[in-house]
C-alpha cells in the first residue's frame, strides 16, 4: 500500500475494457461513494433517525480511494463519479479530487451544493464542464420539509456561482406525488433563460425510505404534464448519448433542456456500464443488488482487486437487481432489502 500521494500523469488509459459481465456490459463508469455522512437528511433518501455508519476504519483513506480508482482506470474505466453521503463534507476532498483529476479519465460530483462555493474555482481550474446538483423543489418551505434542514438559501447561491462559473449545473429533481410534480414545469422555465440541465428522477425503493407505488411519478405522466403546460410540439427530443440513463428533451427555443430518468418504470439496464464503490470499500454491481463484496480489506491485504470485482460483476443480474417485473420490484420484502440510498451513493 502507499502511503504518498503517486503522480497519476503518466498513466495512459490504452488498455481494453477489463470489465464485462455475463451479459456482454462493458463497464467504463465507476461511481464512488466517499462517505457515509450528509449534513441534509432527504426523506426519500435515509430515514429520520439515521442510518448506523460503518467503522471510522473500514473507510476508504484518501490513499485508497485513488489507488483502488487507479486500478480501475488501467482496467478500462474512462468516468469516474465521486457521490456519498455529501462528498464536498469530506475534509480531504481537495486532495481526493485533485489526486483523481491527474488519471486519464472524466470526473464528475453529485452534490447537495451546500459547500459547493469553497470548490468552485477548484473544479473551474481543473476543467469541470458540468455538476450534478440535487434540488427537488423551488420552494424553501418545501425545501426544509423534503432535507429537514434549513439550507435552501445556499443551494441556490451555489447553483448561480456555479451558472457563472461557467460549470454546467444539472439539477436533479426527485419526483414525489403530492409534493413537487407540481413544480415540473416550474423547473422546466428556469431551462429557458439559463444554460441548465433539469433531470426528473422517478423514486426509487431503498431500505427505510418509505417508498409506495402511489408516490411514484412515472415517466408517462411527467411528459403528459409538460405536453399539456407547453404544447406537445413544442417539446423535442434530444439524441441520447451511448450508456445515458436519462431520455433527454428540450422545449423549442429554451437554451436549457430536461431529462427524465425512469429508473422504475423504464429502466436502462440493457446498456448499463455502471459500477459502484460505497464508502467502506464494497462493490455494488447494480444500485438494486443486494450483493456486495468487499475489495478494500483484500486491498489492505495486498492482494489483487481485480479479481473480486470480475466476480462481483459476474454475478450482476439482466435487470434491476434481479427483480425483473415491476411487480416483484413493488414487493417490499424484495425492494426494502437494500441498504439506504445515503450508503450507496445513487
Ligand atoms: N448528497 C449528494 C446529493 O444529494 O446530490 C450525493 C448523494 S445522493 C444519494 C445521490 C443522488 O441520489 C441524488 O441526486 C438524490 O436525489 C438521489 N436519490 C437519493 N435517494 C433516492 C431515491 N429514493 N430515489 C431516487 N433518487 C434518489
Ligand atoms: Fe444527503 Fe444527498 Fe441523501 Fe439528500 S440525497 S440526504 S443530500 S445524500
Amino acid at each position: 500500500m502507499h502511503n504518498e500521494l503517486e503522480t497519476y500523469s503518466t498513466l495512459e488509459n490504452t488498455s481494453a475494457n477489463n470489465l464485462t459481465d455475463s451479459f456482454n456490459r462493458e463497464h467504463t463508469y465507476l461511481r464512488i461513494s466517499l462517505i457515509e455522512k450528509c449534513n441534509l437528511r432527504c426523506t426519500y433518501c435515509m430515514p429520520a433517525e439515521g442510518v448506523g455508519l460503518s467503522p471510522p476504519d473500514s473507510i476508504m483513506s484518501a490513499n485508497e480511494v485513488l489507488e483502488i480508482a487507479k486500478t480501475f482506470v488501467n482496467s478500462g474505466v474512462t468516468k469516474i463519479r465521486l457521490t456519498g453521503g455529501e462528498p464536498l463534507l469530506r475534509k480531504d476532498f481537495e486532495l481526493i479530487y485533485k489526486g483523481l483529476a491527474e488519471l486519464p479519465a472524466e470526473i464528475g460530483i453529485t452534490t447537495n451544493a451546500v459547500l459547493l462555493d469553497k470548490y468552485l474555482s477548484l473544479f473551474k481550474e481543473k476543467g469541470m464542464k458540468s455538476i450534478n446538483i440535487s434540488l427537488d423543489t423551488l420552494n424553501k418551505k418545501k425545501f426544509s420539509d423534503v432535507t429537514r434542514r434549513d439550507q435552501f438559501d445556499r443551494v441556490m447561491k451555489n447553483i448561480y456561482a456555479s451558472l457563472n462559473a461557467g460549470i454546467q449545473p444539472r439539477i436533479n429533481v426527485v419526483l414525489l406525488r403530492d409534493f413537487n410534480e407540481n413544480e415540473i414545469n416550474d423547473f422546466i422555465e428556469l431551462t429557458k433563460d439559463l444554460p441548465l440541465v433539469v433531470r426528473f428522477i422517478e423514486f426509487m425503493p431503498f431500505e427505510g425510505n418509505e417508498w409506495k407505488t402511489e408516490k411514484l411519478v412515472p415517466m408517462a405522466s411527467i411528459l403528459q404534464n409538460v405536453a399539456e403546460h407547453f404544447e406537445g410540439n413544442k417539446i423535442e427530443r434530444i439524441q441520447d448519448k451511448p450508456n445515458d440513463t436519462s431520455k433527454n428533451y428540450r422545449i423549442k427555443g429554451f437554451i436549457g433542456s430536461f431529462s427524465i430518468i425512469s429508473t422504475v418504470t423504464n429502466p436502462f439496464c440493457d446498456s448499463c456500464n455502471r459500477i459502484r464503490l460505497t464508502a467502506n470499500g464494497t462493490i455494488k454491481n447494480c444500485l438494486f443488488s443486494e450483493d456486495e463484496v468487499n475489495i478494500l480489506k483484500v486491498f489492505r491485504k495486498n492482494e489483487p482487486i481485480m479479481p473480486v470485482v470480475k466476480m462481483a460483476l459476474g454475478k450482476k443480474h439482466r435487470m434491476r437487481g434481479g427483480m425483473d417485473t415491476l411487480e416483484e420490484f413493488s414487493d417490499p420484502k424484495k425492494n426494502q432489502a437494500n441498504r439506504s440510498m445515503i450508503l450507496i451513493g445513487g
